[in-house]
């Protein structure tokens, strides 16, 4: 069968807006010179970056066989919630699913249960574990990551992680019969578990190696204005400490600091970070270095093989060091450069400013760009004691990141400025709100 290509769909979603951030040249692609032959379309990984490429796929016209494989037991749903809504608000499982009307209508094989244990680059062609083989005309891996683990509490009872559903589960289950908790870890995820523990009426900890939480989404200063509504609600810090290891024998019944200090507990919850789910493709023959490296349109350099989402690295024309976005914006906007790469006769190199939210409390967060210490702050549009506010970050004379606490209009305006061609210079920025 051959495909002719159709134009893009332009779609909106959370901080997206794949269209407008496509204004990087053209990449010459092999596929590109000429029309594809395309029978068939493997995506490996069932859940956000997968789902999304499916149905932009099917969006351009992509009218042959598509079969997704998907190690978890579940159809695709939507991570976020997990360590928000459904451990405050005991959302039912039902409003978690992610594809808008369901599954069906994509008209894709799902195999759920089943990952992919190996690929054969050259055939095109994935082992999986029921030792069945799946042979594609273009394969796309959207696998994610798994949380990194402490080396030590491993099988011990009340030691949990949180990256999917059935974790999830398990949390919510252990939340109902734990007085105490400790976080490890104050990032994002960290930090969301820690509140909603919070909001359950559990006595919460922190602990971070760091000085601040948040340090590296929202930098030291606005990262310490989180802890403070952390605080506020009853919620111990213990910052700049490592942990030791864990006390209790099959259950878990404290943490032991390194200074020597103990926090009793029944539950630990460890959000240390997650790493990408690549060690299957380990022997593949694909550039493996925290993530699948990509060119900027999700190519992994050998034809018809593509990577996005978490487990991915695309270059960035914006961030030459190549970063990995762990963010589910980013997964979306992928999806649908990746649809058109495999789909379209042109294809533009994607160079995304990275977008961000976290919900804690009742602090709506939202972060375009990439904050580093040293970076200038400038706040407008309210004040960070009023916990709302714009705060424009700066760096060599250029826009930076944005920073929206309670101000999601005014914060993707300002990704949209950063992504317009350079961007924006911090004087435009600051002077664009001088008025606030
Ligand atoms: C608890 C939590 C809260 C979050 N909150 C936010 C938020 O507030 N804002 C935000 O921007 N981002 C948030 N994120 C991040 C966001 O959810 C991720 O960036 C997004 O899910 C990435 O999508 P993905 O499809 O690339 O990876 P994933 O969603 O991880 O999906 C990968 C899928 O591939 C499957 N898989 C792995 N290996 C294989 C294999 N070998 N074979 C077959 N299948 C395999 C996995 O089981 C999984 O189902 C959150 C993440 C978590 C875990």
């Amino acid at each position: 069968m051959v495909y002719c290509l159709l134009p893009i769909t332009g779609r909106s979603e959370r901080g997206v807006s794949s269209r407008a951030l496509c204004r990087t040249p053209m990449v010459e692609t092999i596929e590109n010179r000429g029309l594809k032959m395309l029978n068939h379309i493997a995506v490996v990984g069932g859940s956000l970056a997968g789902l999304r490429t499916v149905e932009a796929l099917r969006r351009e016209g992509f009218e042959g066989r598509i079969t997704v494989i998907g190690a978890e037991d579940e159809l695709p749903y939507d991570r976020p919630p997990l360590s928000k809504q459904f451990l405050v608000d005991d959302w039912e499982e039902e409003k978690l699913a992610l594809a808008r009307n369901g599954v069906e209508e994509l008209k894709a094989d799902w195999m759920v249960g089943c990952a992919a244990e190996s690929l054969d680059v050259e055939a095109k062609r994935l082992k999986l574990a029921d030792g069945t083989h799946v042979e594609a005309d273009a394969i796309v891996l959207g696998t994610g990551a798994r949380p990194l683990r402490l080396p030590f509490g491993e099988g011990l009872e009340g030691v949990l992680a949180l990256r999917n559903l059935a974790d999830a589960r398990r949390l919510r289950g252990a939340i109902a019969n734990a007085p105490r908790v400790v976080v490890v870890g104050a990032g994002f995820i960290g930090m969301e578990v820690a509140a909603s523990c919070r909001q359950k009426g559990l006595d919460v900890s922190v602990v971070e190696s760091l000085p601040a939480p948040l340090i590296r989404g929202l930098g030291s200063r606005l990262g310490e204005r989180v802890a403070k509504r952390h605080r506020e609600e009853g919620i111990v810090f213990h910052l700049g400490v490592t942990i030791d290891g864990f006390e209790g024998e099959g259950q878990v019944t404290g943490v032991t600091l390194s200074g020597g200090e103990t926090l009793p507990a029944e539950l630990v919850i460890v959000g240390i970070g997650a790493t990408p789910a690549t060690e299957w493709l380990e022997g593949a023959g694909l550039e493996i270095d925290d993530g699948v490296l990509c060119d900027a349109t999700g190519s992994t350099g050998h034809e018809g093989i593509y990577a996005l989402g978490d487990c991915a690295r695309w270059l960035n024309a914006r961030y030459p060091e190549r970063p990995r976005f762990e963010h589910w914006t980013s997964a979306v906007e992928q999806s649908n450069v990746v649809a058109q790469r495999i789909m379209h006769s042109e294809t533009e190199a994607f160079a995304p400013v990275p977008y961000v939210w976290t919900d804690q409390f009742n602090l709506r967060i939202a972060i375009a760009g990439e904050i580093q210490e040293g970076d200038e702050m400038h706040v407008c549009l309210g004040s960070i004691e009023e916990d709302r506010f714009l705060a424009l970050f700066g760096r060599e004379g250029r826009l930076a990141a944005a920073v929206g606490f309670k101000r999601p209009r005014q914060l993707n305006g300002m990704r949209r400025k950063m992504a317009e061609g350079e961007g924006i210079s911090f004087a435009d920025a600051v002077a664009e709100h001088a008025e606030s």
